[in-house]
């Protein structure tokens, strides 16, 4: 594995992940021993390992309209329906679990072409100044887009939302009880997600870049004032917030997943609005399928070719109905027509009423379209 990153993580976003995904990265020796349990011993010594947030229900509404929906663990037969945990726990857990199963990882190693040849691909990189290559029966891009230029079979479509994220950690004066919050407004959704602290949430408000702007400059109360007056006292009152920062929101997604013998996955593969949380958990599934595929592969290019073309052949229905389900959450309530505003209330109503179509929705959220 070549990866550019040369030492821990330092990651500071927040993930959710769903149970679905939990399974995958237990299956993977990535989740036990790191997110099991809180304490653990590490070079001799009792440490205190990453924590994580278990979400027991979510709670889903819209600004300016009536209904709402809320999805409940029972709904999805399972502990958790997801899981709230910081990205760089999990990359250096994943870093254990690489370490544990002997993989070679060249950190540090930044890659900066790929070429295709009779039998394979060869791939430059330069680590620490030096330039180097290696050739291999097939080429995994998982580097989150930055080398999609450099295989030229494979063109990127790009929709710009004209919308920016703002993430932080906000405290509410009431506990959360591991419920997490999706609100839908017209300038975009603002979610909640529950953290190990019972009053404290990672935040997530989508706006344009202007408001977004606006946002990150105010003082704290201002800040808590304006979230409050924009969520509403659902989840309590406000108090306090911290590490505002800000993304561009963008839809990317490429016309192959697969062009000869390299395959593309992850946010290389598709770049998803937020709305439902869904980015990681679908890259993990892109993952682990794959593995499988080429576990069973004996090891030579005729076989990994056709590896590559089933792997494409099976995920391409979770890939195309994850990206039109968020996309579809976007156009749909990302707008202030009162004519949409009723339907989107019904379908609300009706998801909470509705045994089966909650279980559904649960289903989909934790598992994608890949049972
Ligand atoms: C605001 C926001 C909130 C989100 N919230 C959630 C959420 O709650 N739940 C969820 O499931 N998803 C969420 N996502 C999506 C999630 O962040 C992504 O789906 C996920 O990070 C993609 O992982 P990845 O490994 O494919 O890519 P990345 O995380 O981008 O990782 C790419 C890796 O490749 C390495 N790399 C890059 N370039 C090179 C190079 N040239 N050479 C070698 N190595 C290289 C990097 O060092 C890195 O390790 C969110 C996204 C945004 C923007």
């Amino acid at each position: 594995m070549l990866e550019a990153r040369e030492g821990i993580s330092r990651e500071s976003r927040t993930l959710a992940l769903s149970y679905g995904s939990r399974e995958i990265l237990d299956r993977a020796g990535a989740w036990q021993p790191a997110f099991g349990t809180h304490w653990g011993i590490h070079a001799g010594m009792r440490v205190e390992l990453p924590k994580v947030a278990e979400i027991h229900s979510i709670h889903n509404s819209q600004k300016g309209g009536f209904g709402r929906a809320v999805i409940t663990r029972e709904d999805g037969g399972v502990p958790a329906l997801g899981y709230v945990l910081s990205y760089a726990d999990l990359q250096t857990a994943l870093d254990q679990a690489l370490i544990a199963k002997a993989v070679t990882v060249e950190r540090g190693a930044i890659v900066s072409d790929i070429t295709e040849t009779a039998s394979g691909a060869q791939v430059s990189y330069t680590q620490h100044g030096i330039k180097c290559s290696v050739a291999a029966d097939v080429v995994v891009l998982a580097d989150g887009g930055a080398n999609l230029g450099k295989v030229p079979a494979i063109s990127v479509i790009e929709k710009d939302y004209a919308q920016t994220a703002l993430l932080g950690q906000i405290q509410s004066d009431t506990p959360h009880s591991h419920r997490a919050y999706e609100r839908f407004t017209p300038e975009g959704p603002a979610a909640l997600l529950p953290k190990c602290d019972a009053h404290s949430y990672s935040l997530v408000w989508v706006a344009s870049a202007e408001k977004i702007e606006h946002l990150k400059m105010l003082d704290e109360a201002g800040f808590c004032a304006a979230f409050q007056a924009h969520f509403g006292f659902r989840a309590g009152r406000f108090l306090a917030v911290k590490d505002r920062r800000s993304y561009p929101l963008k839809l990317r997604t490429v016309s192959s997943a697969v062009a000869g013998h390299v395959v593309v996955i992850g946010n290389a593969a598709q770049a998803l609005h937020p709305v439902a949380g869904q980015g990681f958990n679908l890259g993990l599934r892109d993952a682990e399928e794959l593995a499988g595929m080429l576990s069973t592969t004996v090891a030579n290019a005729h076989a990994a070719s056709t590896a590559l073309e089933n792997y494409a052949a099976s995920r391409s229905k979770d890939v195309s109905r994850s990206v039109g389900f968020t996309d579809f959450l976007v156009r749909t309530f990302s707008n202030d027509h009162a004519l949409n505003r009723i339907p989107r209330g019904v379908g609300l109503a009706l998801v909470d009423i509705l045994p089966f179509a909650r279980k559904a929705l649960a289903h989909r959220m934790l598992f994608g379209a890949s049972r």
